[in-house]
């Protein structure tokens, strides 16, 4: 029996009305490179870039040289001598693949010595990982929700948060950002059946911090779940680095499914969620993309346990991360930049429209500068901007020279009117 993609004319046998039928079927990648092709048209197409040198300052691309400001590698730990060494010495005793899902026979020790510093870390009662930080929120949500059942979003969500509350087919409503007001009316409005109320921690393109604390206390008194994804903060932001809802003064019962990634401020790849020993064991047995997938390598494992001992004990990274964001922003202002106001590595600068932003990006570019335009559909329409990211990698002297190079294209204020 032929298969719905078999072409027409290779099905001698089929009636007349049939072949006609899938002939008029429109051609799935010739629609594709139409909207390929819009895209390319309206200035919105997404490049890839060849990076040739690990991350640091300085990456090299295409032969050039660049100072970069874009990298997630918000403590400069990606590139550090002691987890490439981990990283080696673990690759030698345990090899390169994990061999299977966790659940098979692919969890090692050095998966759950990671969980345990993660849990420890966090200060929750166990942790779990995931290969990546997608698969982990669409694990989760998609693991707590059943079909129909309220989950309730900041619209500023990253987008693998919305993705699964999709997978989980709940009914998605997005609050404008960071209202908290209208996300009560969001919950009130369907009282009852369980609820989830997902937000980052730090929104991954403005750079802020949600009203945690006003979210908790929203979700105690409405009985809803609270998750936070706090990829970007995480090693940034809390004694010991241990993220915004630390920072926030927030446990597990205020923040009962608390999320992070590990290919950020930790400099290595992966995710975990963290949480009481029920959540954990329930997303074990029902989280598909925990299930179904490879475990993460265990020598990636160990590396990013060594991470976490070096982002938790070595405050001199955060403390240099913030007197390079002070000197960013004092800078800034004196120039007049429309930077939103952020006191975290994400620093982005608005610039509107998105030829504006390509524009910039490849200005500084030209004066050995890397920090990429980030456009719709990634951020809304008219707010296209520099996502312009600062890592205790840097020097003083490296942001000086973004000043300078910034200064040179004389941007002025924003069209959109940004705060700076
Ligand atoms: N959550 C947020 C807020 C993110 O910014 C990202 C990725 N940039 C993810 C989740 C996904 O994490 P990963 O890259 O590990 O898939």
């Amino acid at each position: 029996k032929p298969t719905r993609c078999t072409p027409a004319s290779s099905k001698p046998n089929q009636p007349a009305a049939v072949v006609r039928a899938v002939a008029a079927r429109p051609d799935l990648l010739q629609r594709l490179a139409v909207q390929t092709a819009e895209r390319a048209q309206a200035q919105l197409q997404r490049r890839l870039r060849t990076i040739d040198t690990c991350q640091g300052p300085f990456v090299e691309s295409g032969g050039q040289q660049l100072l970069a400001f874009c990298s997630n590698d918000y403590l400069g730990l990606a590139h550090d001598p002691r987890l490439v060494a981990a990283l080696k010495t673990a690759g030698d005793e345990s090899g390169v693949g994990s061999g299977s899902a966790h659940l098979i026979c692919g969890h090692r020790r050095e998966h759950a010595a990671l969980e345990e510093a993660l849990a420890e870390w966090t200060g929750r009662e166990r942790a779990l990982l995931f290969s990546t930080g997608y698969m982990a929120n669409l694990g989760v949500i998609q693991a707590l929700l059943e079909r129909g059942e309220l989950c309730v979003q900041d619209k500023l969500n990253h987008a693998c948060l919305l993705d699964g509350a999709q997978l989980a087919g709940a009914t998605l409503k997005r609050y404008p950002h960071a209202d908290v007001d209208a996300a009560a009316r969001q919950l009130h409005s369907n009282a009852d059946g369980c609820a989830l109320l997902a937000t980052d921690g730090v929104f991954s393109m403005d750079g802020d911090i949600a009203p945690l604390r006003e979210l908790a206390a929203l979700c105690a008194s409405e009985r809803t779940s609270l998750m936070v994804d706090d990829a970007h903060g995480l090693g940034v932001l809390g004694e010991d680095g241990a993220g915004s809802v630390a920072e926030a003064g927030l446990s597990e019962t205020d923040v009962p499914i608390l999320m992070a990634t590990l290919g950020k401020a930790l400099g290595c790849s992966g995710a975990f969620v963290a949480g009481s020993a029920a959540l954990i064991d329930g997303l074990t047995q029902f989280a598909r993309t925990y299930i179904y997938t490879t475990a993460m390598p265990p020598a990636l494992a160990a590396a990013t346990h060594r991470a976490v001992e070096l982002a938790r004990s070595e405050h001199w990274r955060r403390d240099k991360l913030n007197v390079l964001l002070r000197r960013f922003r004092t800078g800034a202002a004196q120039l007049g930049l429309p930077l939103m106001p952020s006191r975290t590595a994400i620093q982005p600068l608005m610039l509107g429209d998105a030829q504006r932003a390509l524009d910039t990006s490849r200005a500084l570019e030209a004066q050995g500068l890397l920090a990429v335009a980030i456009r719709p559909p990634t951020v809304p329409h008219g707010q296209a901007r520099l996502r312009i990211t600062l890592s205790a990698a840097h020097e003083e002297a490296h942001v000086d020279r973004l000043l300078q190079a910034l200064e040179s294209l004389r941007l002025g204020a924003s069209p959109t009117g940004a705060p700076v």
